[in-house]
């Protein structure tokens, strides 16, 4: 392979990871020229380009080093790994990057006798995924026949061509609106950055890390929440030890109002409701939960 100065990461060329991606390189500062039905987009302001894709691609472009880097899904990552075996083992999920959540299920017809995996015994169980799937149901000492369909895996059990299946499940409604009950979770899956386990040593070595250093600091800003409240002196202890984690919260006084006091928290995650409540309850008012855009230590 010819050697390249410039750093080239694969994503999915149209699909639900496209633009949760894209945004994500931007606000790491990069940003592309060609518009995006093209294959490839150069990069302008960092020497690095892009190579829109099938996702299921992106690791084999990986592994054969035409791509330094790729966004990908777990489960499409774990499925190549898997199926490969050693020699590609040397891929790495580099970052977990907090969209495209969903998980890998098993699902069988609602009306179906099952409690456990070896219920499925002696069936056939359709999948997109026949690595993950033997995987597990070695784990499990389960003998069932795996049968691989490109799509419309949901479909399967209803057209007769297979007993249970195993698929993408992200709010179930899919599953639903085709009689199928989820049964047991293979795998939670997320898009994540995926490169080789050793990092090129050359000036793409540098530009992954300092790529990496500002996927970091963006991942951590759209994670946290500003916590607005009040609160008074004699409830204040029992608030902050209500507080989700993080640093130690700023305290300042409320005008005209002596025993009162306005707490600020910076949290590591969301917020929820939950949690707000019992904060009030032990004393807190006037509570906002803000998102922090950027941030500068
Ligand atoms: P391509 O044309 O690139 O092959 P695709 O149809 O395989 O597209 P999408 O449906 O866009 O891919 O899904 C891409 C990824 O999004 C999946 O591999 C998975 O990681 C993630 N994802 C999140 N939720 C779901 C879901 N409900 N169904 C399928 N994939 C999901
Ligand atoms: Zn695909």
């Amino acid at each position: 392979m010819k050697p390249r100065d410039r750093l080239r990461i694969a994503m999915q060329k149209s699909g639900r990871l496209t633009e949760p991606a894209l945004d994500l390189l931007n606000r790491c500062g990069l940003t592309f020229r060609q518009s995006r039905d093209k294959l490839f987009c150069f990069g302008e302001g960092e020497p690095v380009d892009l190579l829109l894709v099938r996702d299921d691609d992106i690791p084999g472009l990986i592994a054969q080093g035409v791509c330094d880097l790729g966004i990908v899904g777990r489960n499409v990552l774990n499925e190549f790994r898997g199926v490969n075996g050693d020699a590609d083992a040397a891929l790495t999920e580099w970052r977990p990057l907090g969209f495209g959540r969903c998980r890998l299920s098993i699902a069988v017809p609602q009306e179906m006798d099952y409690s456990k995996p070896g219920d499925l015994n002696g069936l056939r169980i359709a999948t997109s995924y026949p690595g993950l799937v033997n995987d597990w149901l070695r784990a499990e000492g389960v003998n069932a026949a795996v049968i691989t369909l490109a799509g419309s895996v949901e479909i399967a059990p209803k057209l007769g061509t297979a007993d249970a299946i195993c698929d993408l499940v992200q709010s179930g409604g899919t599953l639903v609106a085709n009689q199928l009950r989820e049964t047991d979770v293979l795998l939670q899956s997320e898009a994540v950055l995926a490169g080789p386990t050793a990092l090129p040593t050359d000036e793409r070595g540098d530009m992954i890390e300092l790529l990496l250093k500002r996927l970091d600091g963006v991942i951590q800003v759209r994670e946290s929440r500003l916590l607005l409240l009040q609160t008074s002196r004699t409830s204040l202890d029992a608030v902050t030890r209500l507080l989700p984690g993080g640093p130690q919260p700023t305290l300042l006084p409320v005008a005209g109002q002596p025993d009162q006091l306005m707490l600020q928290a910076l949290c590591a995650g969301e917020v929820s409701w939950r949690q707000l409540e019992e904060i009030k309850k032990a004393g807190a008012r006037e509570m906002f939960v803000l998102p922090v855009e950027k941030m500068l230590a």
